[in-house]
């Protein structure tokens, strides 16, 4: 189950090559079940960072890309194109906020973060006013590892004592405060206000991910912070991004989170599920005014082409995944994970340990007061069958959204079991 070489030779996500944790070697995967190699079968609890919301080997993702395959599985993107990247550039614009008229394909999350930064900073210079070169975020946020998604994310839980200097200084407000469904307060952007008044000058762009702070500490805030912060940007000429990559796809109840708050951003970035998580890729959407301006500016083009912009395979993935999830009943899905979420998660309030449940969609979290032990708790995982990957005090599920009732119910028992155990392991 647990391979040599694997734990000598290869780096995992944030993880040591002196003190490496275990990583369990996955011999198949099919709907909502892992299999390992000693054939332990385990019910997912996190469609493998929110990407996975068909499961896993699903049979109409798996057609697309082998008719896909039988085609071409890449060309360049530059200079030719191809029908699966129009088919579902059609559809993203049907489906996303109507002013997002263009589209630039990456080929990660992090990516997208960068293209979206740098669409900003070049949309700024194109309308001469160079000074506008810097970002401006909440604290909590997380957008990604590379060099600038990394400079956004929170100072304090991302990485910027490590790298310090190296990093470009961004401007931090403070994280929203007010919960998605506690009683709205004006009182919650006089920061935020004071931060534009201040420092507009400088900035390009307001970053953020509506409603749901994922890695950065699984917040979901109020949507009203957002109507808010868009009025702000209109006041000071600086571009709204949002960072969809999580919350995109349904997941928080809403085919993209910006819904729940009617706002509609300057540039959308989306990854993660787009492609039911069968490849990396990635979007970045923007309104025309964007577009356009960045295209008559002094450099004529928008300065950025990865080599695998647009990747046939991924293309097909991301439409049929697409199709498959608005064709479905998405929306009955995920209220019905919530509310089985919701009252499986009530059970576990009044244990000391535990500071907050909290559940949005298909997204269900609890905080503890203590840091969970990842060695020991995977290990429980394994014993209990389900697979979770908790990160400091948050211990959470998101599962595929075609995990039948069954499942479902055996997942949420093994996990409030699990949490009930860790009563004295603070
Ligand atoms: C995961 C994530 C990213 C980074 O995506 P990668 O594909 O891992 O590069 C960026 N923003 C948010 C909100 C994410 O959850």
């Amino acid at each position: 189950m647990i391979d040599q070489f694997d734990t000598e030779h290869l780096w995992h996500p944030y993880t040591s090559m002196t003190n490496p944790l275990p990583a369990f070697k996955v011999a198949s995967a099919e709907g909502c079940r892992i299999y390992l190699d000693d054939g332990t079968a385990l019910i997912d609890g996190m469609s493998s960072w929110w990407c996975a919301i068909h499961g896993y080997n699903h049979p109409v993702l798996n057609a697309a890309i082998t008719e896909q395959l039988g085609k071409m599985s890449h060309i360049m993107f530059g200079g030719l194109t191809h029908e699966p990247a129009i088919a579902l550039g059609k559809l993203l614009l049907q489906i996303t906020p109507e002013p997002l008229q263009h589209i630039f394909y990456a080929d990660s999350g992090s990516v997208a973060v960068e293209v979206a930064l740098k669409m900003a900073v070049q949309y700024q210079h194109a309308r001469q006013k160079p000074n506008k070169t810097n970002i401006m975020t909440t604290r909590s946020g997380y957008h990604g590892d590379t060099w600038n998604a990394m400079s956004v994310c929170d100072p304090v839980t991302g990485m910027h004592q490590i790298f310090g200097g190296s990093l470009p200084s961004r401007i931090f407000v403070p994280a929203p405060s007010i919960g998605f469904d506690e009683p709205w307060s004006d009182d919650e952007t006089a920061v935020l206000k004071a931060a534009f008044e201040q420092r507009h000058d400088s900035v390009a762009a307001f970053i953020i991910e509506p409603v749901v702070q994922g890695a950065g500490g699984m917040r979901f805030y109020h949507p009203n912070y957002l109507k808010t912060l868009r009025q702000l940007c209109d006041a000071y000429n600086v571009l709204l991004i949002f960072d969809e990559i999580a919350t995109g796809f349904g997941r928080t109840g809403q085919l993209f989170a910006c819904h729940h708050a009617g706002v509609v951003p300057d540039v959308m970035c989306l990854g993660k599920a787009l492609t039911g998580g069968y490849l990396t890729m990635s979007a970045v959407l923007t309104t025309q005014a964007v577009a356009h301006t960045i295209s008559d500016g002094q450099a004529g083009v928008f300065m950025h082409g990865p080599t695998f912009m647009a990747n046939p395979l991924a293309c097909a993935a991301a439409l049929a995944s697409t199709r498959l999830l608005l064709d479905g009943d998405w929306q009955a899905k995920v209220a019905h994970i919530s509310r089985q979420c919701q009252s499986a998660l009530a059970t576990l309030r009044h244990l000391p340990y535990v500071v907050d449940c909290r559940v949005l969609g298909a997204i269900a979290v609890v905080e503890l007061d203590f840091a969970v032990d990842m060695h020991k708790i995977q290990q429980q995982c394994l014993q209990r069958g389900i697979w979770i990957r908790p990160f400091g005090k948050l211990v959470y599920l998101m599962p595929p959204f075609v995990i039948s009732d069954d499942e479902l119910d055996y997942l949420l028992g093994e996990f409030v079991a699990l949490i009930g155990d860790l009563a004295g392991a603070s």
